[in-house]
């Protein structure tokens, strides 16, 4: 069954390449909407409240997390997939799985996981999303993983090295990989979802960098896109101006941005589709990245990021931060492949059965599917001490 309220160029579930292990369909639900529905689910998905965005999740309660972050993800995602006519069940499954791969500890953890499993195939998060719903979540009598459709495991696999997207179509030909090796794109869902990720962090992490305290609306006025909005509700809501209201200001500033940046990307993403008029999805493989910004916005939230770069993630405070979470995860690394004992049965069963490159990769992933406070727990167990206050 085909949904005429998609455009041609959207995933239709009716035409899903389907299941690693074929299953009926369900009486009331489309395939991508179960596939949501598996995500919501999993326990993956239960952990992303308990990890790190950018700020520790210890360090306040009012900071976005891996969970309130996707959730804001798919619902800018959702509401550009609507109104460009593309399928929002599965812009809203892969934006809720994009980070489920996610280390504790953010960017700081991937990066020492990485170091640590570099002579194994080093440690990328987006292919570690996919193993969590292809290999790791337990939940099914007959296989591993939530056996979701092609579509949304395409999208999760954001990017890939070529080495290991070679590794991957070794195991499934013709797969989600393959495309990383013919130079094509994924679906525009799957583009949008990218996009979507970017528009949200870059405008949480004004938020969240404002009420942490290290960076400032004074600041801020150097970045042109912010600044434009601030100017714009100061002129609207004059008594925003006052000390009080400062918050208030940062909220509407944001606010507007985020509108902006949504009907930009609809009208700039509807005049590249009428431009290129792809006639289907594998059309679309074939064409450039259409889900964009305009040339301009796509300036300003350039200068945004580099912004949030400079004075945010590499602010003393983060710095410092990232790097003890470089070192918990460093320390739980050597402690749990020096001694498998130390892990739980089941895992600790898996590593010393096999080779070392097993060994190696159930450590791994028992470490990038820990919560902060749990690896925090672990280290202290492991190693008597306590990094984080
Ligand atoms: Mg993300």
């Amino acid at each position: 069954m085909t949904d005429g309220r998609l455009a041609v160029y959207a995933c239709d579930p009716g035409q899903s390449r389907g299941r690693r292990f074929a299953e009926p369909p369900a009486p009331t639900r489309t395939e991508y909407q179960r596939d949501r529905d598996r995500i919501v689910h999993s326990t993956a998905f239960r952990r992303l409240v308990y990890k790190t965005q950018v700020f520790l999740n210890h360090e306040g309660d009012l900071f976005r997390t891996r969970l309130t972050h996707s959730l804001e993800v798919a619902q800018l995602g959702r509401s550009i997939a609507r109104s460009l006519r593309l399928n929002e069940d599965l812009v809203e499954a892969i934006c809720l799985a994009h980070d489920l791969g996610h280390t504790p500890f953010g960017h700081a953890g991937q990066d020492a996981l990485n170091d640590c499993m570099r002579e194994f195939g080093g440690f990328e998060h987006n292919l570690q999303s996919l193993r969590v719903v292809d290999c790791l979540e337990e939940r099914y009598p007959a296989y591993d993983g939530i056996n979701l459709s092609f579509e949304t495991r395409e999208g999760i696999l954001k990017h890939c090295s070529l080495r290991n997207a070679q590794l991957l179509e070794q195991v499934e030909p013709g797969g989600v990989a393959q495309r990383f090796l013919l130079g094509q794109q994924p679906s525009l869902e799957a583009q949008l979802c990218n996009l979507a990720d970017e528009i949200a962090y870059n405008a949480h992490d004004v938020d969240d960098g404002v009420r942490s305290g290290l960076i400032t609306l004074e600041q801020l006025s150097d970045v042109p896109l912010f600044e434009r909005y601030r100017q714009q509700a100061l002129a609207l809501y004059p008594h925003l101006a006052e000390p009080m209201q400062q918050r208030r200001l940062l909220h509407e500033a944001i606010r507007r941005m985020l509108s902006d940046q949504v009907y930009d990307v609809i009208a700039a993403t509807s005049s590249a589709l009428a431009e290129y008029a792809p006639a289907g999805v594998a059309a679309v493989r074939c064409l450039p990245v259409l889900v964009g910004f305009s040339a301009a916005m796509r300036a300003e939230s350039m200068q945004l990021k580099q912004f949030l770069f400079r004075q945010l993630y590499r602010h003393p405070q983060v710095v410092r931060t990232t790097g003890l979470a470089r070192q918990v995860v460093r320390d739980l690394f050597a402690a749990y492949h020096g001694d498998p004992a130390q892990l739980p049965p089941a895992q600790a069963d898996r590593a010393q059965a096999g080779d070392a490159v097993q060994r190696t990769r159930t450590v791994t992933d028992f470490i990038a599917g820990m919560t902060d406070r749990f690896a925090l727990r672990e280290h202290e167990r492991l190693t008597g001490q306590r990094l984080f206050d």
